[in-house]
């Protein structure tokens, strides 16, 4: 028996990257897994990697910014699937700048998706997770909560989820409800693509240098994340709570 058979998994920002391989990971866990992203297309590959697996998968699209859309996607996951029992929430933007140069749009919308977005998540699925007395929830921190320059408001998120998973943890531990946040270092994936590519660094370039200052010498793998995050769900991580892993190939801070 896998460890999560007979669970229902939900991971926001499931479509590609780090919230991918977790999809990923939970299903060959055992769970039936809701691949949470923006649009129904942004899942396909996902569910389709899930199914061609053995594994059950079902593709849901919401904007985790949006309560309504969230409702909604936690109605249809506990009447497709069941109730959730994990909660990862994964789903993030970057709109980096200098803050003199920072618009509060920009402000809004990482602030909206990371934070407002768990809060939105996690608010749901508990009502689901409290009455079985089982529950685990996964936030997505970074090393970029100590402080990153041309990210004010991403620092800001992501400091604000290790608040958050440690307000949560106290309030749904009575409930058999565990909660962790998992802070990644740099991980190659389409977001830090994007960030060598509005800065002009070529992103082999980036990672070499990157690999230069990491303690174990490389960048990250997306693998890398969904393993922690497939232990932390884990019963031998039953006692682990409120707690804040750095997943960065060496210390920080
Ligand atoms: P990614 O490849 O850009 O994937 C993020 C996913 O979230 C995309 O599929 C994106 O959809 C989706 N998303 C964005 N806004 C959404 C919304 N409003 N509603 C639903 N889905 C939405 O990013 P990643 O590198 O895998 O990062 C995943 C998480 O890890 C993020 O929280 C990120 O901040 C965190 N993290 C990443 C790193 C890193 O080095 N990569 C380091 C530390 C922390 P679209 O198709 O619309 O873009």
């Amino acid at each position: 028996m896998s460890q999560l058979d007979g669970k229902v998994a939900v991971v926001t920002g499931a479509g590609r990257g780090i919230g991918g391989r977790t999809a990923v990971r939970l299903a060959s866990d055992g769970a039936a897994v809701a691949v949470v992203d923006i649009s129904d297309e942004a899942t396909v590959a996902t569910v389709a990697e899930i199914e061609a697996a053995g594994g059950r998968a079902i593709g849901v699209a919401c904007d985790v910014r949006d309560e309504e859309s969230v409702l909604a996607a936690a109605a249809r996951v506990q009447s497709e699937l069941g109730d959730i029992g994990v909660l990862v929430n994964n789903a993030g933007v970057l709109r980096d700048n200098l803050v003199f140069k920072m618009s509060a749009s920009d402000w809004d919308t990482v602030l909206g998706v990371h934070l407002r977005g768990a809060f939105l998540w996690s608010r749901a699925a508990q009502a689901q997770m409290v009455p079985g007395r089982w529950g685990k929830i996964v936030n997505l921190s970074s090393t970029s909560a100590t402080g990153n320059r041309g990210q004010a408001n991403y620092s800001a998120a992501k400091a604000g989820m290790q608040g958050f998973t440690k307000a949560l943890a106290i309030e749904l531990g009575p409930f058999g409800i565990n909660v962790n946040a998992v802070a990644p270092g740099f991980i190659a994936t389409d977001m830090t693509r994007s960030t060598a590519e509005r800065t002009g660094v070529d992103f082999e370039q980036m990672q070499k240098a990157a690999s230069e200052r990491i303690p174990v010498r490389r960048v990250g793998r997306p693998e890398d994340i969904a393993g922690v995050i497939s232990f932390l769900v884990s019963e031998d991580a039953s006692y682990v709570s409120g707690q804040v892993i750095y997943v960065a190939g060496g210390p920080v801070g």
